[in-house]
């Protein structure tokens, strides 16, 4: 008899599982990745499942930003489930795409490409006082490349070797994630650190405020030839007058912020994520100011995996494409 009744308890408590399970799917909850706190990522994460849920909550959505690891991390958790969106860098989706650097052999045949936002500048940040002004300066320093996971992590890895630098020889090679590294700058734990991020950055803003930083000029003729061979990167400048004591703009190259996602995600909810977002751009602009530059022709650009087919059905519907 207490055996029956354990097992009919059983039955019953996973009939409530498979209820709320079916409940929460047509609930469609959704989680993005961002980056870390202080980046831009989680931004465009944060906001972007503020107006999903402004505009859609009444329809059953329930989107939620978070914090993340980064562009490399992003796409292997869309691939492997736990993510439905994610924020990365173009390089790293077209490197995805198609089967090179992290993913060499492995191509992510389900990645999807939704839109494109801000663009994100290859930066090396230094304190003033480590005398670093040049790449070569970086010899013999030690230098926060990234954490696993980051986009910024293989720009790092290509700079260095690009100018003939032994990450495991010649630098102190640390792999901390940002808002540690942007702490360990400040506390001369590191002399220098590589970031990727959209301009501009509240962990820039906050370092320069509390100490004086130098930004490394990215555009050594070798440099030069990976931005002419690679169509997903353009050189640019980060631009004077942001960061205090950086007033002249600081050569670098530059990728995109993309939103991405995986095959498997429904087109038609693809589809209302994409048209929330491109009908309440003028909220998503004001709600960071990397975001004030957003318009939708350029958010079709720089897109280096295919488009998911929701997406395509809007932007076919509004003829931006
Ligand atoms: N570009 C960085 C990455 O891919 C993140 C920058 C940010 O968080 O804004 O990991």
């Amino acid at each position: 008899m207490k055996r029956l009744l354990v097992f009919t308890l059983g039955l019953a408590l996973c009939g409530t599982v498979a209820a709320t399970a079916k409940d929460a799917s047509a609930q469609n909850f959704l989680v993005v990745g961002g980056g870390s706190t202080t980046g831009v990522y989680y931004q465009v994460a944060l906001n972007v499942c503020k107006i999903v849920n402004d505009k859609l909550g009444g329809q059953g959505y329930n989107c939620i930003g978070r914090p993340a690891l980064g562009s490399v991390f992003n796409i292997n958790a869309i691939a492997r489930g736990l993510l439905n969106y994610g924020v990365a860098q173009s390089d790293r989706v077209w490197q995805a795409a198609n089967g090179t650097a992290n993913w060499k052999g492995k191509p992510q045949k389900n990645l999807r490409t939704v839109f494109s936002a801000h663009p994100e500048t290859v930066m090396i940040v230094t304190r003033a006082d480590t005398g670093i002004k040049s790449i070569a300066d970086l010899k013999g320093k030690r230098v926060n490349i990234g954490n696993p996971g980051s986009g910024q992590r293989g720009n790092a890895l290509d700079v260095l070797r690009l100018s003939g630098i032994d990450k495991d020889k010649d630098i102190k090679a640390e792999g901390l994630q940002q808002h540690e590294a942007n702490r360990a700058l400040v506390d001369k734990k590191i002399d220098a650190f590589f970031y990727t991020v959209g301009n501009p950055w509240g962990g820039g803003l906050e370092i320069a405020n509390s100490t004086a930083i130098r930004m490394v000029p990215v555009n050594t003729a070798p440099i030069q030839k990976l931005v002419k061979d690679n169509s997903y990167y353009v050189m640019t400048a980060i631009p004077g007058g942001i960061y205090k004591g950086v007033d002249k703009d600081v050569p670098t190259y530059a990728v995109k912020a993309t939103f991405v996602t995986g095959d498997k995600e429904p087109a038609d909810q693809v589809y209302a994520v994409v048209k929330t977002i491109f009908e309440n751009l003028d909220t998503l602009r004001g709600l960071h100011p990397a975001f004030k530059i957003l318009n939708p022709k350029d958010m079709l650009k720089g897109l280096s995996a295919p488009m998911h087919p929701g997406a395509v059905k809007y932007y076919k519907e509004k003829g931006l494409m």
